[in-house]
């Protein structure tokens, strides 16, 4: 009965703060957008010139309130505005002044982070007893909250912006570093690290330089370093690139068949590595257990 209790209050507290983590994510795309624009124009590069005019705010005033305006007129969002999913669902998706439509980004970004802290506690393959093993818990859903905003990004944008790609390297390194300490074999253990990164970072690096940047755009290799450090464990890296293809296969080819997506079309290849390294992380573990079993 008390360890159902404790249960019901780390996912109601996980539901909480990825709710509200997922709402700073989904401002932490706009004002990133908003800064790339206004970086793009100092530096005369090509870029959307309505697009810049209507995000131009976000960019002056202090961090704090760059989040709380509508993108559309004037008005400054109240706190009754900013309750994750709740206000968004009150309003159906308009400004409270203008009634313009917000986009879906917002409740989307709280329900992913959300989602993402929920299913991560209920399918955490290590073990939560020391304080090492809670400090690589909590690395990694901070590291969730970077990732989330990596995805809304390079969805819509195509591009992973370096700021937040070099945050979750941050958070590979220590979490690596934990990972190192914790186990028994520390030679083994960096290997594995290193194994990780030559498969997740590295292949992306020689595709990059073969391609000369056709194929595979940089941002993709930062990303796989994070993404590899955040793993440490090679076989986990080879799950997630796996993954990563087959998702990617099952969303490319229905959208060709149904002509929405052409020959010649982009498409982000960040999400499906990011969406690929979750499925390596919270089932990974879980899938080469289970192919060893039947191969043995
Ligand atoms: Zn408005």
């Amino acid at each position: 009965m008390i360890v159902l209790m404790e249960n019901a209050v780390i996912y109601l507290a996980l539901i909480l703060t990825g709710l509200c983590l997922g709402s700073f994510a989904g401002a932490m795309v706009w004002r990133l957008r908003a800064r790339q624009l206004a970086e793009d124009r100092t530096n005369h590069e090509v870029y959307d010139k309505d697009e810049y005019q209507r995000l131009k705010k976000l960019t002056t005033g202090d961090t704090v309130r760059d989040r709380s305006r509508c993108l559309n007129c004037p008005y400054v969002l109240k706190w009754y505005d900013l309750i994750p999913l709740v206000s968004w669902l009150s309003l159906r998706g308009k400004c409270r002044q203008c009634h313009d439509s917000i986009g879906c980004l917002e409740p989307l970004i709280e329900l992913g982070v959300m989602l993402l802290f929920v299913l991560s506690y209920a399918f955490w393959p290590y073990p939560l007893g020391t304080n090492l093993e809670i400090a690589r818990f909590i690395i990694w859903l901070v590291a969730g909250v970077g990732l989330a905003v990596l995805f809304a990004y390079d969805t819509k944008w195509f591009l992973l912006p370096d700021k937040v790609s070099f945050s979750v390297i941050g958070l590979g390194i220590v979490s690596a570093i934990v990972v190192v300490l914790q186990s028994a074999d520390v030679t083994s253990a960096l290997l594995s690290v290193t194994g990780s990164v030559v498969i997740l970072s590295g292949i992306y690096l020689v595709l990059y330089f073969v391609s000369r940047g056709q194929w595979i755009g940089f941002g993709d290799i930062k990303l796989g370093l994070g993404l590899a450090l955040l793993l440490a464990d090679w076989r986990l890296a080879f799950v997630a690139l796996f993954a990563a293809n087959l998702i990617g296969c099952l969303v490319v080819i229905p959208a060709m068949i149904s002509g929405r997506l052409k020959r010649n079309s982009h498409v982000p290849f960040g999400p499906l590595l990011i969406l690929g390294f979750v499925v390596a992380q919270l089932a990974g573990m879980y899938l080469i257990e289970a192919y060893l079993g039947t191969v043995i």
